[in-house]
């Protein structure tokens, strides 16, 4: 039996310390049947982000939370990488927001960084993706990593009141509204985190010996 398959009805850690994400990840993860601990509880310190991919901040994440508790830890990265801006903000997706957390004002950055590289936003290349990194780490240093996509492009005005973030810019590729424009079970559908999560089950149920 693999590692993966192994993590069925024990502990597994959240490298996060935020509650949503918390919920989030315990309804998408409830096939794997884990006990899923939040960072905060077990007192762990947040790592610095020091890494040049969502893949390398989700390993950084996962494992300082897998060594600091003794526990397998799961942790994810993810932002928007927007074609016209050479993959920006990227890594730097919440940064852009300020330590306000000013969205509205990220997506203005976002519109007239686009038009100044290409003299117009209509001019510009604004096919972008939703990225999610995770990464799942056991604490003597064996990692397992999955990656969910969804492609779409950039429109200007934002719409919607819905999501968060960069939701109300973003129209999913084979869709007329934005993210922010649809339930919130339709996001599920469609979004990097559930999709970079149907890949981390699916390596699970692959790893499982038949019963
Ligand atoms: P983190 O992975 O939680 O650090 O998220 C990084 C940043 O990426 C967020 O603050 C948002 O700016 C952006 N982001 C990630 N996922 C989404 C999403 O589903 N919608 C809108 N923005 C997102």
């Amino acid at each position: 039996m693999s590692r993966l398959s192994a993590l069925r009805g024990g502990k597994l850690v959240l490298a996060s310390h935020n509650p949503g994400k918390l919920r989030e990840f315990r309804a998408l993860l409830a096939p794997l049947s884990v006990a899923l601990v939040g960072a905060d509880e077990l007192g762990l310190p947040e790592p610095e982000e020091s890494g040049s991919s969502f893949a390398d901040n989700a390993r950084i994440k996962a494992l300082a939370a897998a060594r600091a508790s003794g526990l397998p830890a799961l942790a994810d990265d993810s932002g928007l990488a927007v074609a016209g801006l050479g993959g920006a903000p990227g890594i730097h997706s919440a940064r852009w927001a300020g330590p306000e957390k000013d969205f509205t004002a990220a997506m203005r950055r976002l519109r007239e960084e686009l038009s100044d590289r290409s003299g117009g936003f209509e001019a510009a290349d604004r096919r972008a993706a939703f990225v999610c990194a995770l990464c799942l780490a056991w604490p003597d240093g064996e990692v397992r990593e999955f990656e969910g996509r969804v492609e779409g492009e950039i429109v200007w005005p934002p719409r919607g009141e819905g999501g968060f973030g960069y939701d109300p810019v973003f129209v999913p590729e084979g869709e007329e509204r934005t993210f922010a424009e649809m339930t919130a079970a339709e996001k599920a559908a469609l979004s990097h985190r559930a999709r970079a999560v149907a890949a981390l089950l699916a390596a699970a149920r692959a790893d499982s010996p038949p019963s």
